[in-house]
């Protein structure tokens, strides 16, 4: 078994739409812990910090477009653990692009455009959640995100009681 922590961001849009407990809901639906969680205005040297390796991977337009998008109004950043976490949140929140991500996912369920879309608007593609990508990525988010104060130590009902 293997227990990880990640990072979950839930971006302005997703407060801007109302979406904050349904999106959360989901993530404790599924059994995953929340360990930290806090509402946060973001600045541009934390985004810049959150996507560091963005232009590199989808070009300095994007970068500075989802560093701009991500202090358009506070964001809910949230510190998950569960088995596999990482792999387990990507899968829950689905693909880039909502179009390609499959419902049930929470950005095939909340939101339905497309990268053609996105880039003729010239817009960064609003899809509501960040999720750490992989474990090393997990580590340095949580870690970016999150003092050591700011984490917590308990047991869940099913880790106390077994049945
Ligand atoms: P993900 O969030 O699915 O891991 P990336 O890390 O590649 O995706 O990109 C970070 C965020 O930047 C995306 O969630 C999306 O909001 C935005 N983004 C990425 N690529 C594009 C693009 N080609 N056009 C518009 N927005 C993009």
């Amino acid at each position: 078994m293997s227990t990880e922590r990640t990072l979950v961001l839930l971006k302005p849009d997703a407060l801007m739409r109302g979406l904050t407990g349904r999106i959360i809901q989901r993530f404790e639906d599924a059994g995953l812990k929340i360990v930290g969680i806090k509402m946060q205005q973001v600045d541009a040297d934390l985004a810049a910090r959150h996507y560091a390796d963005l232009a590199e991977r989808r070009g300095q337009a994007v970068f500075d477009a989802i560093v701009a998008f991500m202090q358009q109004g506070p964001v809910v950043a949230i510190a998950l653990e569960g088995v596999d976490a990482v792999a387990n949140v990507r899968k829950m929140v689905g693909a880039t692009f909502p179009d390609q991500a499959p419902c049930g996912t929470i950005r095939g369920d909340f939101a339905h455009t497309s990268q053609a879309h996105t880039q003729a608007e010239g817009k960064v593609v609003a899809n509501l959640v960040h999720a750490s990508g992989n474990t090393d990525e997990a580590k340095y988010e949580v870690d970016l995100w999150f003092d050591d104060g700011e984490l917590f130590d308990y047991k869940t009902v099913t880790e106390v009681f077994t049945f």
